[in-house]
């Protein structure tokens, strides 16, 4: 199984290229399934363009043109293939039998029927897939499973037809210890747990699809997340055993990579009564409103006044909602005020080694203070620490974290062969 992103479709030479590549894996005796997302930026102008016609366009229809982008890529690489003297047969996520829920723009894989992909490959026919879209169980209409999906197509199609292994290609070599993009020193992982990489997904480091992951975690799908524009060996995603046994040593490290995040915002409601039932009647309403927070921190309340102040951070685009929704609590709950701060950012060290190795958040702390980093929250999981700083000091945050935990190579192994990401 493997998976093209845009940047390596993103025009037709890149799909020339892509071709070529999988005609040579079909000639190394493979049985080829490949799944492909939309060329370029062409998710991007599709919803520009829905945009332009339509304030808010209506979900079913907004899917029904999204799902355009992929259509196009497969057909035209199914055709280069061709060209090359090999049987290529695409199909559209419905007919490659992704069925899914009906929830438009973020549906789930409830199941995967992959019929007509068993036959084309058994008939020794090379199978291109349409990603991120599926075709809804009960009303059959088409799907999408969300930006970036595609990587969660190619994981459950995986899966369905008991692949050997998910290929990921995208323009970057593999998963690095931090966005190469701004550590100009960063190291390519070889080996990462599915636990850790769901972690760096979830904190911003823009991998893989957090549901691909997850999925492939189920269901014990070995990822390889590789550059199509090189031959070299990428970063695999496997089960946190076969991570340590490949590595040969009981010491694997115990930072595996630094993330970061610039998409989030911080409200701060001021002067909260400090009595029962008060953060559950703000936290319903942020609920309420259908949105996601992440860290939540809760000052210790002036005694003289036993008020207290509780922050947490949110997606940017859903400020504007909770804001509306906790005004609307104000007088009820009887807060002072609302403050909404959207240049925050933040950042993460993740590492499965750091469960069992004390002292990881305070050289964390050290390597932020020693670069004038100011920390503003802090929260921690079992695998990883975060903290949220102003936008602006991101990149010195990174910097530091990576150099406190020797993350960094002595040369420079990071290359970006494509434009603007996946
Ligand atoms: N083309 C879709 C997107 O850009 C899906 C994908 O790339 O995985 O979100
Ligand atoms: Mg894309």
């Amino acid at each position: 199984m493997q998976k093209y992103g845009g940047s390596s479709v993103a025009d037709a030479a890149g799909i020339k290229r892509v071709a070529q590549r999988i005609v040579n894996t079909k000639k190394a005796g493979h049985q080829v399934v490949v799944v492909v997302s939309a060329m370029g930026d062409t998710t991007d102008e599709l919803i520009d363009l829905a945009n332009e016609v339509s304030p808010l366009p209506p979900a079913r229809e907004l899917d029904m043109l999204l799902t355009a982008g992929e259509r196009i890529s497969m057909a035209v690489l199914a055709m280069a293939i061709q060209n090359l003297g090999h049987e290529a047969r695409s199909f559209t996520g419905s007919q490659a039998g992704v069925i899914t829920d009906a929830e438009h723009g973020r549906a789930k894989i409830i199941d995967v029927t992959p019929g007509r992909i068993e036959a084309a490959i058994g008939e020794g026919a090379i199978a291109i897939v349409a990603g991120f879209q599926g075709v809804s169980q009960t009303t059959k209409d088409i799907t999408t499973l969300g930006r970036g999906g595609s990587d969660t197509t190619a994981v459950a199609l995986a899966v369905a037809l008991e692949a050997d292994v998910c290929e990921i290609y995208s323009d970057v070599d593999g998963i690095f210890t931090a966005d190469p993009r701004i550590e100009p020193r960063a190291r390519k992982v070889p080996r990462i747990s599915y636990e850790e990489t769901l972690e760096m997904a979830a904190q911003g480091a823009k991998i893989l699809h957090l549901r691909c992951v997850e999925y492939a975690r189920r269901y014990g799908m070995p990822i390889h997340v590789r550059s199509s524009f090189s031959e070299k060996e990428g970063t695999w995603v496997v089960k946190a055993e076969d991570v340590v046994q490949e590595e040969g040593s009981m010491e694997a490290a115990i930072i595996t990579g630094v993330a970061h995040d610039r998409s989030q915002a911080k409200i701060t409601v001021v002067g909260v009564p400090d009595k029962p039932g008060e953060a559950a009647a703000i936290f319903r309403a942020v609920a309420e409103a259908q949105i996601n927070i992440d860290m939540i921190v809760q000052n210790v309340s002036a005694a003289a006044t036993s008020l207290t102040d509780i922050s947490f951070t949110l997606p940017r685009g859903e400020g504007q909602t909770a804001m509306t929704a906790l005004s609307r609590l104000q007088e009820t709950v009887g807060f002072d005020s609302l403050q909404y701060d959207d240049s925050v950012g933040k950042v993460s060290i993740v590492g499965a080694g750091m469960s069992s190795s004390p002292g990881i958040s305070a050289r964390f702390f050290e390597a932020l203070s020693e670069a004038g980093v100011n920390i503003e929250m802090i929260s921690t999981s079992e695998i990883r620490v975060s903290v949220v700083v102003a936008e602006t000091q991101v990149e010195a945050a990174v910097n530091a974290a990576h150099a406190a935990f020797d993350l960094g190579s002595d040369e420079i192994e990071a290359v970006v062969y494509g434009g603007t990401g996946r």
